[in-house]
């Protein structure tokens, strides 16, 4: 089977919230496209609800790309600590973090229900799994806890 960088990191030894870089891809034309690891809850010591997971899915797709050019996409993680974050060219971690920093306060402070995009049967695949009062909740705490620019020491928090 391939390598995955994702399981070769040390979970253990990270201290979130953080984005990190996973890496850097470059297609057969040149172009260049990163993959952060978009970490919001600390593995293994909890993770966040899959009706909030959702919700908050749905919000950072408009939101973050609102606020950062280049968003290919964000996906949660399987373990539902975080998301992976896929954008064009080689946007710095320390850009990536206002950006999401903002958009989960956003969620926490403005946005109402009839703002989460995708929330019936035609837009989504599970529409009655979501919530946005965990969103809000989990959002507030990520936010309050600061998110680090890089995942093995507090920086920037
Ligand atoms: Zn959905």
């Amino acid at each position: 089977m391939a390598d995955v960088e994702s399981f070769t990191l040390d979970h253990t030894a990270v201290q979130a919230p953080y984005v990190r870089l996973i890496g850097v891809e470059h297609g057969p034309k040149g172009d260049a496209i990163s993959n952060f690891d978009v970490r919001f809850v600390q593995p293994n010591e909890g993770e966040i609800p899959t009706a909030g997971l959702h919700t908050i899915e749905h919000l950072l797709a408009s939101l973050l790309r609102d606020r950062i050019d280049g968003v290919i996409d964000i996906s949660p993680f399987g373990c539902r600590t975080g998301f992976h974050l896929i954008m064009w060219g080689e946007p710095a971690v320390a850009d990536v973090v206002p950006a999401v920093r903002d958009s989960l306060r956003a969620i926490a402070e403005d946005v109402e229900w009839e703002d989460v995009p995708g929330t019936d049967a035609f837009s989504c695949g599970n529409y009655r799994d979501h919530s946005l009062h965990s969103a809000r909740e989990w959002a507030r705490l990520i936010v309050d806890r600061g998110i680090s620019l890089d995942a093995f020491e507090r920086v920037g928090v």
